[in-house]
């Protein structure tokens, strides 16, 4: 049994008071939401707080709004199981339900909150492993050495993202709130990610993410998510899609997005397969293409346990074709 390191707690009552505490604290503190991710990767020694900052007594970061005209904001804290059974996320944003429901196990969605899934850090086969086990290996990139173990000469780590939440509210142009003692700004989700496994999010120190906002949804719409893991039961993804349509009354695709996960150091979107689609019909072939510009846009690299960048990739443009006949039908 690994323990976990020795660390201080603080469980402030208010945004401000949280975000107080972490100008003060700098690096040294680290924000906990469910604590999923973040226990784990401290008892691993991946990351060594002096200070966990709880951010569970902090009402105004929970819940879920809904409101026909303004649309959803979602608290950072709100858990992945409300998110899951929430009747206005279910109608309204199916692939947001979908990508809840399939994180890891129902305790891990108990816990797991959406703040934390979308500052979740990146993952790689030799990152993940116990201090004596890393010990044993060059120190890579990520951990402040010069090599990778992945990609020969690599100038950048290749961890990859595999939060799963993330794909699936990009399709719906959600907005992210990043709020520290200096003030707010909002970003669009889908630049959030920075396209660096050694530090996947541009959440700079003392930012807290406090709530994500969707636009309200429009008519004729239609959306999934969906993921190839090795156990359905518990696994992070191998490979991810997020895909939303809109058609017009005469049944052509006025719009679509489509966003890969997990292969590669943040969500992916692949404009080359959504305009394959928009303006015609969803027909099979179409489809097809789509799927093959969904599968060119993937480069996964073999840094996760379970399949090989080929399968994953091959997943990709399996798991794209499945999604938008699942719309189309
Ligand atoms: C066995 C196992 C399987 C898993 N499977 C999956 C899976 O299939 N899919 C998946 O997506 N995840 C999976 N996870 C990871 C994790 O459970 C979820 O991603 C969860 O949603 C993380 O949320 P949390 O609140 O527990 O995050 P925490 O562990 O509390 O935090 C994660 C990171 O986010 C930061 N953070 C938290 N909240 C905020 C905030 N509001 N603002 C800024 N930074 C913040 C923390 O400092 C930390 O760096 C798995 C974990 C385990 C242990
Ligand atoms: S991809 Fe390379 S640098 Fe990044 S964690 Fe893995 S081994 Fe380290």
């Amino acid at each position: 049994m690994i323990r976990l390191p020795k660390m201080d707690h603080a469980a402030p009552s208010t945004l401000i008071d949280a975000c107080s505490l972490m100008r003060e604290q700098g690096e040294k503190a680290r924000l906990l939401g469910g604590g999923t991710d973040l226990l784990v990767a401290s008892k691993l020694r991946n990351v060594k707080p002096s200070l966990v900052v709880s951010l569970g007594g902090i009402p105004e970061l929970r819940g879920i709004r809904f409101d026909e005209k303004e649309g959803l904001r979602i608290g950072a804290m709100t858990t992945l199981n409300e998110l899951r059974y929430d009747p206005n996320v279910v109608g309204h944003y199916p692939a947001l339900a979908e990508a809840a429901a399939s994180v890891g196990t129902t305790q891990l969605q108990y816990m797991g909150t959406l703040g934390g899934n979308l500052c979740l850090d990146t993952r790689c086969m030799y990152y993940n492993q116990s201090e004596p086990w890393r010990k044993s290996r060059a120190v890579c990139l990520k951990m402040g050495g010069d090599v990778c173990h992945v990609v020969p000469k690599a100038k950048k780590c290749y961890a990859v993202f595999s939060g799963d939440m993330a794909p699936a509210l990009i399709v719906y142009e959600a907005q992210v709130k990043l709020v520290d003692s200096a003030g707010q700004r909002t970003v669009n989700l889908k630049d959030l990610y920075t396209g660096d496994g050694k530090s996947p999010n541009q959440i700079k120190p003392g930012e807290i993410l406090s709530d994500v906002t969707i636009p309200p949804p429009v008519e004729k719409q239609g959306s999934t998510y969906l993921k190839y893991r090795v156990r359905g039961s518990i696994d992070f993804p191998l490979a991810g899609v997020a895909v939303r349509v809109t058609l017009k009354d005469s049944g052509i695709c006025q719009d679509c997005r489509i966003v890969l996960n997990a292969v590669s150091f943040g969500p992916v979107p692949v404009p080359d397969a959504e305009n394959v689609l928009k303006g015609r019909e969803l027909k099979e072939d179409f489809i097809d293409q789509a799927a093959e510009q969904a599968t060119k846009a993937a480069h996964p690299v073999a840094n996760a346990i379970g399949a090989t960048p080929s399968y994953r990739r091959k997943m990709i443009g399996i798991l794209t074709r499945r999604a938008l006949m699942s719309l189309a039908n």
